[in-house]
């Protein structure tokens, strides 16, 4: 086999302009880098700010995936390049039962591709009670038990991972209303960041206190999130209201939440306990 400072590349794809890193396996001459033809294309998931999500098949395994494709044309995925590659070598560490799993990846000269690990996909948004309807408390409890498991997870790697964007569209459900968290786009990336994406998408109804005020911030920013994901699923609105992102933003850093009025005291009194404006404040995560 060819080798080229130092790396076996005959078992990867002939790609001359490479987005992401090289596939470890193909690089370790386990196997050859996998190519899109290797997959049926079963159908399509999901549209996400990066990427196209599909549901495929390998073609010789006939093992189900979800597969990501990610255009390394689009400017801003250019821009973003160095958040994938962060996101990519974050997930392979990532072995939980409730965190979608990254299984590999590879990329042709138009994309890169993500081996992600299928999840039947209930949308946690139908979830939250809108329109007066009762909170499924039992869902939601068994829901948070793995979220917490899952962050307490990545909380207890060497170095910590912070996932910095918990919410409703990042967490998936299966069949049996297990979560999975996902989207590791942001973990370990600096806030500032996240405070323009969050101003050019909208409102910041997830965004921590010391993001807004840009204090620097540790792991608790996660805890937060989940403090408001519970609020959510709960009540059916989010805790910190306004009609523009100033509004809300103010909000949050002055700790102005809107209680529900007939919101039941013992969820009240929990959520209190994690939305402190002060990370060392928050309710810790103990599993
Ligand atoms: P982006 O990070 O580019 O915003 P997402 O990861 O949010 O993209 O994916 C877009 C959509 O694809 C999601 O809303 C979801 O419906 C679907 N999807 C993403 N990952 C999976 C998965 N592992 N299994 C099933 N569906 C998925």
């Amino acid at each position: 086999s060819i080798k080229m400072s130092g790396k076996n590349i005959s078992n990867l794809n002939d790609v001359k302009n490479r987005f992401l890193l090289l596939p470890k396996s193909a690089v370790e001459g386990l196997e050859h880098e996998p190519k899109k033809s290797d997959f049926k294309f079963i159908k399509e998931l999901g549209i996400g700010s990066f990427g196209t999500v599909y549901l495929v098949s390998h073609k010789k395994t006939k093992a189900i995936y979800a597969l990501k494709a990610i255009d390394k044309s689009v400017p801003e995925n250019i821009e973003q390049k160095a958040n994938f590659n962060r996101e990519v070598e974050i997930m392979y560490k990532l072995n939980h039962p409730n965190i979608v799993r990254l299984y590999g990846h590879f990329e042709d000269e138009k994309y890169c591709y993500l081996i992600m690990q299928y999840i039947p996909n209930k949308d946690l948004f139908e979830l939250i009670p809108t329109n007066g309807r009762k909170p499924n408390i039992k869902l939601i409890t068994s829901i948070m038990k793995g979220l917490i498991s899952a962050v307490y997870y990545l909380h207890s790697m060497k170095p910590i991972i912070i996932h910095r964007d918990i919410k409703p569209e990042n967490i998936l459900l299966d069949n049996n209303y297990n979560a999975y968290l996902t989207d590791f786009g942001w973990s370990n990336y600096m806030a500032n960041s996240q405070i323009k994406r969050t101003t050019v998408c909208g409102t910041p109804l997830y965004l921590p206190p010391e993001m807004i005020e840009q204090l620097g911030h540790d792991e608790t920013v996660d805890i937060w999130c989940i403090g408001i994901l519970l609020f959510e699923l709960i009540t059916g609105t989010t805790p910190f209201e306004g009609n523009d992102f100033k509004t809300v933003a103010h909000n949050i850093t002055e700790l102005k939440i809107t209680w529900p009025p007939k919101m039941d005291p013992d969820a009240k009194d929990l959520v209190s306990k994690i939305l402190k404006l002060k990370g060392k404040d928050r309710l810790p995560i103990d599993l």
